[in-house]
């Protein structure tokens, strides 16, 4: 990665009225937490599971058919303990967040962690596309409601459904069914209004670790800045990046890992700011 692509990305946000960030599993692992890998901290976590289950990683078990409703629990409860309740921000999510500190803002994600939640981002100016595990849902969708998962976690028990007695389950899935509960439904309404409260103005779309071909999340922000007039686009990837059809100075490519580019942006800006300083 060049540096000076470092300073233009720097430039680019500095300018921003806006900022948008698009992140999906590129900034997961970059934050510590990686769903596919077995890796020695999936053991550290799941060591029982993986050997009496053969748990092999937090997406297998997501997925995954479990014997029964209880051993199911045994791991989700876990898991949202482990990626959401005990979740430190990174450095990596204290530079984003510091890069953004000064501009309203808003994150569309598709990880399903809340982690940003967690790191101080207002629940107002979050949209998590796939659902979060830090909400329960009932597995018969008897009505819209979720429920704050942590008042659950540390019971044995798997927890029911106060409408039904169904069980509840993570409000998580990436076939859309998710974006119909609350507070999902809510979310995509504010990113509408953000999206046309600030439609005019200088928006940079900062997109984190998502893969080029998504079409969740970077499809959509990719049409929507090339329908504006002034909105800018930068990927962050380790990826050959796709990128929108927007004039040069508009669109930027970073190639390389995405802890150490957030860290560099995060001095720089800190550099610039200290220097404007009379
Ligand atoms: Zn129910």
């Amino acid at each position: 990665m060049v540096q000076g692509e470092v300073g233009c990305a720097a430039d680019m946000l500095s300018a921003a009225d806006a900022v948008i960030v698009a992140a999906s599993n590129g900034f997961d692992i970059a934050d510590g937490y990686n769903q596919f890998s077995c890796d020695k901290e999936f053991l550290r976590v799941f060591g029982d599971l993986h050997r009496t289950c053969g748990l092999t990683s937090i997406l297998q078990g997501l997925m995954a058919r479990w014997p029964d409703r209880e051993l199911r629990w045994k791991f989700i409860s876990r898991l949202i303990a482990y990626g959401y309740r005990d979740y430190e921000p990174s450095p990596v999510m204290r530079a984003l967040d510091q890069i953004m500190a000064a501009t309203p803002r808003f994150v569309v994600t598709c990880n399903c962690n809340s982690r940003f939640e967690r790191a101080g981002f207002s629940t107002d100016t979050i949209l998590e596309t796939e659902g979060s595990y830090a909400r329960l849902c009932c597995t018969t969708r008897c009505s819209e409601a979720t429920y704050d998962a942590l008042a659950f976690v540390d019971a044995d028990e798997v927890p029911l459904c106060p409408h039904c007695g169904a069980p509840l389950d993570v409000a998580v899935d990436d076939a859309g069914h998710i974006a119909r509960l609350e507070p999902f439904r809510s979310q995509a309404a504010r990113l509408r209004a953000f999206l046309a409260q600030h439609v005019e103005e200088r928006v940079c779309i900062l997109e984190l670790g998502v893969g080029q071909a998504n079409r969740a999340i970077k499809a959509p922000l990719m049409a929507w800045a090339e329908k504006t007039q002034q909105a800018s686009y930068i990927v962050v990837n380790r990826e050959k990046a796709v990128l929108p059809a927007l004039p040069l100075e508009r669109k930027l490519a970073l190639r390389g890992d995405l802890a150490e580019v957030l860290i560099d942006l995060a001095n720089v800006m800190l550099a610039n700011k200290a220097e404007e300083r009379p």
